[in-house]
């Protein structure tokens, strides 16, 4: 897409640091990390949905990540990290071309992700709900 930042990082006209690329799959560093090394996996075709993707470019996507997170510790020190991938605006996303974060962690980094408020449902409640998400997929 002539106007999305990732598809120029992708095509090389606006530079990046660059940590991964295969034919289906590019990988950079965030330019603005939430802690050293965070980087983000992406498709090079531009798509904003993960269902536009089918299974060859989402094992692509998924097997950088596993080379990726494999290697952080030794270079990093990271003991966790987190994947997160925002979708849509009410969820934070600001980017449309579909990437995934790689977010390397340590213990108490402050970093408040995953650490959000657990809210309480009965198992009768959870069950509904499960219910209608596996209704929706068939
Ligand atoms: P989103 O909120 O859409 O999930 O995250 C988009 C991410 O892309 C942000 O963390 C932001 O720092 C990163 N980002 C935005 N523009 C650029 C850029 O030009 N180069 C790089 N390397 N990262 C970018
Ligand atoms: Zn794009």
């Amino acid at each position: 897409m002539s106007d999305c930042i990732f598809c120029k990082i992708v095509e090389g006209s606006i530079p990046s640091s660059i940590v991964f690329e295969d034919d289906t799959v590019y990988s950079f560093l965030d330019i603005n990390p939430a802690s050293k090394g965070h980087f983000l996996v992406i498709p090079k075709k531009h798509v904003e949905d993960i269902s536009e993707l089918g299974d060859t470019e989402i094992t692509a996507i998924f097997s950088a990540i596993r080379k990726l997170t494999k290697a952080l510790p030794d270079v990093l020190g990271n003991t966790g990290f987190n994947i997160l991938m925002n979708y849509g605006k009410d969820a934070g996303q600001i980017i449309s071309h579909l990437h995934f974060h790689i977010i390397p962690r340590k213990k108490e980094d402050g970093l408040g992700i995953a650490g959000w408020n657990h809210l309480k449902f009965s198992g009768d409640h959870l069950n509904e709900i499960a219910k209608e998400i596996a209704e929706a997929i068939k």
